[in-house]
This record gives C-alpha cells, sequence and structure tokens, in this order.
C-alpha cells in the first residue's frame, strides 16, 4: 500500500517527465536557456524558476530546461535564470 505522499511523488516525477519532454520537443535543438550551452556531458534537464518548496508549481511557466552547472548554480538566484529565453 502506498502512502498519499508517495502517491503524489510519483505523480510529480511522471509530470517532471511530461513536461521535460514537452519543452524539449519546442526547442530547436536541446540546450540550456540559461546559457545556451547543449549540456554536455552531465546533461540537461528540468529547473523551477520558483522552487516547489516555495510554492512554485511544475508547469510551463514555472519551468525551463537548463544544464546540471546552470540548474545547481541558479538554484538560489532564479531571477537570472532563463536569459535566453522568450517569455
Ligand atoms: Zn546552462
Amino acid at each position: 500500500m502506498k502512502t498519499p505522499q508517495q502517491i503524489a511523488r510519483v505523480k510529480e516525477l511522471a509530470l517532471r517527465r511530461k513536461l521535460k519532454k514537452e519543452l524539449l520537443e519546442e526547442q530547436e535543438y536541446p540546450h540550456c536557456v540559461t546559457c545556451a550551452g547543449t549540456g554536455f556531458p552531465l546533461g540537461l534537464t528540468l529547473s523551477h524558476i520558483i522552487a516547489l518548496s516555495r510554492g512554485g508549481k511544475t508547469s510551463k511557466t514555472n519551468c525551463l530546461i537548463e544544464c546540471i552547472t546552470c540548474h545547481q548554480k541558479y538554484e538560489k538566484h532564479p531571477e537570472r535564470r532563463g536569459n535566453g529565453r522568450e517569455f
């Protein structure tokens, strides 16, 4: 039996996977919207502009594709994210 928290976690992860795929499909080529790099060699990830812990949602308006380096670097400075992104 799964707890409601475990179920919510599984749903959140599925939503992130789906959103990451959607955002990547919108790009001409897969890249980090903050530094424009391809994310090599660590890869690209889904970043939350406003962290989930601060009430942010896993949605297109609150998420962007970033390389792991930018993801870690800007975790504490969300206002610097997505410089190259057109809103
Ligand atoms: Zn980057």
